[in-house]
């Protein structure tokens, strides 16, 4: 039975989208190819962020990447151009964001997920403080690896160890790989996350992340400074196949900026009645709820694949704590 979006009357939630939450059409019994082509159109959708993201790429190498010449070598002039253009993006997205819905709480809490507000007085928090926390580790190493890799793959290009096309000379790759790129993050994301949950590196690394139990746009990147060095490690890609910088760029964006952006803990951001883009990920919301469910997104397999889906409805939960209960015996 299908749940229409609302307000609930559920303990945790405000507000929750249209349940039960549904992964994507590929991973269906039996196919339909329809549904498939519809859902690969609507992630193209220019309301929601691979479109954004992919303007931004075009307009941060057009106008805001220093040339390749320069980065034959590393130094400290064009490395520390490229760290303080992610750390403007960041703080007028992020920030912008955090502002507008958490502070100025220009919503409301209008399609806000979580009924509670952000954490300002834990002991669990550095500096006591959610806000403060998250944003100390997203504007300290998290620019910091977004830099890193960036820096990495312009140097490889400009000394020929990365394989340079254009779109005029491979107009089908360049177009091919664009649109392979917002699957390719979610895929690395779910598989690096799921070695995140061993028992040894989630007490040590990513047990930070899980501090946000309900989250904002700074808990995105607030991670561990060897998870944020894990998560965007997967533009090393880029070293094996022919691309061009404005990939590489747009596959950190998804990180640097998609991160934040899909830990709102808002479903849509709304400007007046009519205007509002999808920002929201309650797949994810409920993994920060949870935990041991929606490792993934539901464009990947592999919580199909371990039985690790929480569909978002009671019923969803309720299943959850039975397996935990069999676990445990
Ligand atoms: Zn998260
Ligand atoms: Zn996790």
């Amino acid at each position: 039975m299908n749940i229409e979006p609302g307000f609930s009357a559920d303990k945790y939630w405000n507000y929750f989208p249209k349940l039960p939450l549904r992964m994507a059409p590929y991973f269906d019994r039996p196919k339909n190819l329809k549904s498939i082509f519809l859902h690969i159109l609507n992630t193209w959708n220019p309301c929601r962020m691979p479109t954004w993201f992919l303007v931004l790429a075009i307009l941060v190498w057009t106008f805001w990447t220093p040339a390749l010449t320069r980065a034959s070598s590393f130094s400290f002039d064009w490395v520390f151009e490229i760290w303080l253009r992610d750390m403007i993006l960041m703080l007028i997205i992020t920030g912008g964001s955090h502002l507008y819905l958490h502070t100025f709480e220009k919503q409301g809490t209008e399609l806000k997920y979580d009924k509670k507000p952000l954490e300002t007085n834990s002991k669990r928090f550095h500096f006591g403080n959610q806000t403060y926390d998250n944003m100390f580790w997203t504007l300290t190493t998290g620019v910091a690896c977004w830099t890193f890799w960036e820096s990495l793959l312009l140097w490889g290009f400009a000394n020929g160890y990365a394989s340079l096309i254009t779109f005029d000379s491979n107009p089908v790759w360049f177009i091919a790989l664009v649109l392979i790129i917002p699957w390719w993050t979610y895929f690395y994301f779910d598989a690096q996350h799921r070695v995140l949950h061993t028992e040894f590196l989630y007490r040590h690394v990513h047990s930070w992340h899980h501090k946000n139990k309900n989250m904002g746009p700074w808990s995105g990147l607030a991670m561990h400074p060897v998870e944020q060095f894990i998560l965007m490690s997967d533009t090393l890609v880029f070293f094996l196949i022919s691309c061009h910088p404005i990939h590489v760029i747009y596959d950190l964006i998804f990180h640097g900026i998609g991160a934040p952006l899909s830990h709102t803990g808002y479903d849509k951001l709304k400007f007046g009645k009519r205007v509002q883009f999808d920002l929201g990920d309650f797949y994810h919301q409920l993994h920060h709820r949870f935990v041991d469910t929606n490792h993934g997104t539901q464009d990947t397999p592999f919580d199909l694949w371990y039985d690790t889906v929480h569909d978002g409805t009671q019923e969803g939960t309720a299943a959850l704590r039975a397996k935990r209960r069999t676990k445990s015996n």
